[in-house]
């Protein structure tokens, strides 16, 4: 694509940068096949190539973000489905994250939209204010209904979000070291972020089991908490990179050093990774921030490279397999949590149009409340046609998401991975197995 960038504009290290990303789209239309917002609204500005536009005439006139450009981007997931796609390598990831932050720069939001943003950013990446907000959503559960119809189509979506009760706190929601059990063979930190302790603690007691358990010792560092992703997607950057700075400062502070940053909510894991590209113009933590990216992995991605899991004979669980947006685009990890699961015989099913996103996507649920239901339609319908026993994803976003859809009880993969080997029954499956759904098929090694 021809862009008409002057050498002032360039000398801006994030536009010289997007321009780069800009001349790499050669107009080919392959994304908007995957993009799920052009699937769903069939608007070529709701597509990857026409918001690459739209973002381009914004950024060469360096003019205010306008209203055309605020509606279309806003309503772009970020799920990264078309970078998959893409035949010429655009990293539409980096150009819509710029995108986004000029638009929190130059554009005046109604008074309404600036405060539910504020209030986001001020709740979702803190522990306790989150537990509280949560406790605050039981309460109005019984008033979701009534809030959509009176048009407050957003705070419904947010208490529609809220499970029926407060899980019990995960172990690793402090500061402490988990010892390996027998042989030590690694050690990694387990980062533990801002919604999954509050949300799914049991994902975080899985994950310390399972480590544990094969020989790995779990550091949980005083002074980390969220990514920061969560208000990096909403265009504020200064608050991304003071959540990067503090999480690193935790990680390199980690005495002896660790094998790995293990994350299990994925779209953190993404976010980690981009660190490095997040800070590179940050000459105080541009190295540290690439150390901290290199170390960064997806449980199931570790799991899978250190090969620590038994093989056990076919179980006749069949587990829908949902790939979480920001872990088969955003990290390109595909086939190692279905091969973890497979090797510990559940049955794995693919879920048709699997590339497409369930709405979660963030904060996407809360502000796009609209587009976010007929997309978890659309998952849930998918996913019910495969008739699993129970569904796996890789990330607390979507498994909120998708549990609000349907009776299917979801999980995370490594909670699937705990139970088998001699773990816990994660507590979605309770009630199944109560019901007797999920009792029969014991979890037996190949060499029995
Ligand atoms: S990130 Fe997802 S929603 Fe946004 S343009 Fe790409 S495919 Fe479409
Ligand atoms: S597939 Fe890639 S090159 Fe083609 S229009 Fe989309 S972003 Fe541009």
């Amino acid at each position: 694509m021809q862009t008409t960038f002057t050498l002032a504009q360039l000398a801006d290290p994030q536009v010289a940068e997007s321009e780069k990303i800009l001349r790499a789209c050669v107009h080919c239309g392959f994304c908007t096949a995957t993009c799920p917002t052009y699937v769903l609204l069939g608007d070529e500005r709701d597509s990857p190539r026409g918001r690459i536009y739209l973002i381009k005439e914004m950024l060469e006139h360096d003019a205010p973000a306008s209203p055309e450009v605020v509606t279309h981007v806003d309503r772009c997931l970020s799920c990264l489905s078309c970078m998959t796609t893409c035949p010429s390598g655009v990293h539409y990831m980096h150009l819509v994250d710029h995108a986004r932050t000029v638009i929190e720069e130059t554009h005046q939001r109604p008074l309404s939209e600036r405060l539910l943003r504020d209030l986001l950013a001020w709740i979702l990446p803190h522990n306790t204010r989150l537990r509280l907000a949560m406790g605050l959503g039981i309460l109005g559960k019984p008033f979701a209904a009534l809030a959509a119809v009176v048009g407050l189509r957003r705070i419904a979506a947010l208490i529609e979000l809220a499970p029926w009760r407060l899980p019990r706190r995960s172990v690793a929601e402090s500061p402490r070291v988990f010892a390996a059990e027998g042989p030590r063979r690694g050690r990694v930190a387990l980062m533990t972020g801002c919604v999954t302790p509050v949300v799914g603690p049991s994902i975080l007691d899985a994950a310390v089991r399972v480590l544990c358990r094969h020989g790995i010792d779990v550091v949980v560092p005083e002074g980390q908490g969220c990514c920061g992703g969560l208000v990096h997607h909403m265009g504020r950057a200064e608050e991304a990179h003071a959540a990067a700075w503090r999480n690193i400062a935790a990680w390199s502070a980690i005495v002896p050093p660790v094998d790995a940053i293990l994350v299990t909510a994925s779209g953190c894991g993404t976010t980690l990774k981009d660190y490095g590209f997040m800070l590179r113009n940050d000459p105080a933590h541009a190295p540290a921030a690439a150390r901290i990216s290199a170390l960064a992995m997806d449980i199931c991605e570790y799991l899978a490279r250190e090969d620590l899991l038994p093989e056990l004979a076919p179980n006749g669980k069949v587990v829908a397999y949902h790939a979480a947006c920001s872990l088969q685009h955003g990290q390109r990890i595909t086939r190692e949590p279905k091969a973890l699961l497979s090797r510990l015989g559940f049955t794995v099913r693919e879920v048709p149009e699997g590339h497409l996103c369930c709405g979660s996507a963030g904060t996407y649920n809360i502000l796009q409340p609209d587009i976010a239901k007929r997309l978890r339609a659309r998952k849930v319908g998918n996913i019910e046609k495969i008739e699993p026993d129970v569904i796996a994803a890789g990330n607390v976003g979507c498994i909120r998401q998708i549990a609000t859809g349907t009776a299917i009880p979801i999980v995370h993969t490594i909670e699937l991975i705990d139970w088998a080997t001699g773990g816990r029954v994660p507590p979605a499956l309770q009630g199944a197995l109560l019901q007797g759904a999920l009792l029969q098929g014991a979890f037996i090694p190949v060499s029995a």
